[in-house]
């Protein structure tokens, strides 16, 4: 129990997924919304629930960076159904 130098993140994400419910692949948060996506509050502000996810997953979200929900349930917060899409289109040609 030496190296947990960062608890709060996981006590965090045990919260979070106590909110969700697994519907096929799909993990459907089922807390408190916001214009159809999933809200959370961490350290004491309000995050989207798919962002949330997001960063637990990968540890950040790039700047200027959306989390989107590939799966097309806006209240799903399973990460493999989660990606990244740039906020501003047209500037670069690149594609993943
Ligand atoms: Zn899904």
């Amino acid at each position: 129990m030496q190296r947990m130098p960062n608890q709060q993140p996981f006590e965090a994400a045990e919260r979070f997924f106590s909110k969700t419910e697994k519907r096929g692949d799909c993990y459907i948060w089922t807390a408190a919304a916001t214009n159809g996506q999933g809200n959370f509050y961490f350290n004491g502000a309000g995050i989207l629930a798919p962002r949330f996810a997001y960063i637990l997953e990968h540890g950040f979200i790039p700047h200027w960076h959306s989390v989107v929900t590939l799966c097309g349930n806006l209240l799903c917060v399973n990460h493999e159904h989660l990606g990244i899409k740039e906020r501003i289109a047209n500037n670069k040609g690149g594609k993943k």
